[in-house]
């Protein structure tokens, strides 16, 4: 072979009209991109089509020329606008033909869902290009198929996101990593989670602070609504020569990010959050007026949350701060819904009525109507109550109104991890 120690790259090709009309997201893309990253064949190229013969043949024709290994999603169905292996079969002159033993397994597959007789339909999955490797579905019946062109090889998927997972995960995997074995090169991550500073704040006090040789790490910057992830990459090394460029970076980059960064498994500040809460053995409860209950929905998506979260509020009418949360009727009417003495009750109120150690407030005005000249939208107010001391803060978000939602109940889940775990590295 020739190139045979060059490192491997892919392409992908994703078929469906669904696709083109943006009714389906093309998550197989992004998932197979990952994936392949990981395995060490990094994707060079991908294409969309749809479901057109001519169209599928020239994506893959273009795929592969441009990359060592072509991965093809969709297509494969037993119904006439499923055309992708015959439109492949063509391009490559492998004609199809029955695969016996293909046919046997459907067969019983359809017995074993009931099924007298395998629908006639289904027929056709059990036809493959001539030459080609089958690769077993565990999900349903269109099996992956593996066919080597030249020195390259080309793989059909279904488009059904979990039969593509289980075929990648199972035959494809092993098949890859044999087929081009010493030319993968996998890519290694490595994520610092920061929130509550921009970007280009950030930039300011990673930048200096980064190796003068960089060696082969790359780094990027990875912001969204919630905050900023740092993300080292590096290519073509073991797992433990990476995690040793890894470590040069922390030890530089990591003193300077402290005040803004969370460690969390899955990236989401309420994960660090419970968890620092359950190790300081603290509970916490909710009050929410603008957000809606987005603090108490961000919390619980965290599995295990019921070890530290015991409820919350939705006081968004003022009759309910003050009803349910002893928010006091005048200061509601001299101050305002959006006040620090209001967003302070709120958040000692529910920690008191629900017997527990924190409390989280929030009050704000999420837009797009409803701001004044004093309390523009965006204005919002954060308190925390942590063992009967309460402290607040003034938010000036931007944004539309779910972005204004988002950012303020980060903030919230922000400040009361601060707090715990400042508590707890005092000691207390
Ligand atoms: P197919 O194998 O082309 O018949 O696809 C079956 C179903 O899988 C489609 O109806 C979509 O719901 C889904 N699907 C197909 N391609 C993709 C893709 N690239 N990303 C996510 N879902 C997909
Ligand atoms: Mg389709």
């Amino acid at each position: 072979l020739k190139n045979s120690g060059a490192e491997a790259t892919a392409a992908i090709v994703t078929v469906g009209n669904e696709l083109l009309y943006g009714e389906t997201v093309d998550t197989n893309a992004a998932w197979l991109a990952r994936s392949l990253a990981a395995l060490g064949a990094p994707v060079v190229k991908k294409l969309t089509v749809g479901d057109v013969a001519s169209e599928i043949r020239g994506a893959v024709r273009e795929a592969l020329a441009a990359a060592d290994l072509v991965v093809v999603s969709g297509g494969l169905g037993p119904t006439a606008d499923d055309v992708t292996k015959q439109a492949v079969a063509d391009l490559l002159d492998r004609p199809l033909a029955l695969d016996e033993g293909l046919l046997a397994r459907l067969e019983e597959l359809f017995r074993a869902r009931g099924f007298r007789e395998m629908p006639p339909l289904n027929r056709t999955q059990a036809e493959v290009p001539e030459g080609a490797t089958v690769l077993r579905n565990q999900h349903g019946t269109a099996p992956g198929l593996a066919l080597e062109v030249q020195a390259k090889l080309v793989v059909l998927l279904p488009g059904v996101p979990r039969e593509l997972r289980g075929i990648f995960d199972g035959e494809l995997r092993v098949l890859l990593s044999e087929r081009f074995a010493s030319r993968l090169r996998p890519v290694h991550h490595h994520v610092m989670h920061t929130t509550g500073i921009a970007e280009s704040k950030l930039a300011e006090l990673v930048e200096p602070r980064l190796p003068s040789d960089r060696g082969p790490v790359t780094l990027a910057y990875l912001p969204d609504l919630r905050g900023v992830d740092l993300r080292l990459s590096a290519r073509g090394l073991s797992a433990a020569e990476a995690a040793a460029w890894f470590a040069r970076y922390e030890a530089e980059v990591g003193p300077v990010i402290a005040p803004w960064r969370f460690e969390a498994q899955h990236g989401d500040l309420a994960e660090a959050l419970n968890a620092a809460l359950a190790a300081a053995g603290k509970r916490v409860a909710v009050a929410e007026s603008c957000t809606g209950g987005l603090v108490a929905k961000r919390i619980t998506d965290v599995p295990g949350s019921s070890e530290v979260f015991v409820g919350g509020v939705i006081a968004y009418d003022n009759a309910v701060k003050t009803a349910e949360l002893g928010v006091s009727e005048e200061d509601l009417r001299r101050q305002g819904a959006v006040s620090e003495v209001v967003a302070a009750q709120m958040a000692r109120g529910v920690a008191e009525r629900f017997g527990v150690d924190a409390g989280i407030g929030v009050t704000g005005i999420a837009g797009p109507a409803g701001g004044t000249p004093e309390k523009p939208v965006g204005a919002v107010w954060i308190a925390t109550a942590l063992d009967g001391a309460v402290e607040a803060k003034l938010l000036h978000l931007v944004g539309n109104r779910e972005a204004i939602r988002e950012r303020s109940a980060q903030e919230a889940i922000a400040r009361l991890y601060r707090r715990v775990t400042t508590e707890a590295g005092r000691g207390a």
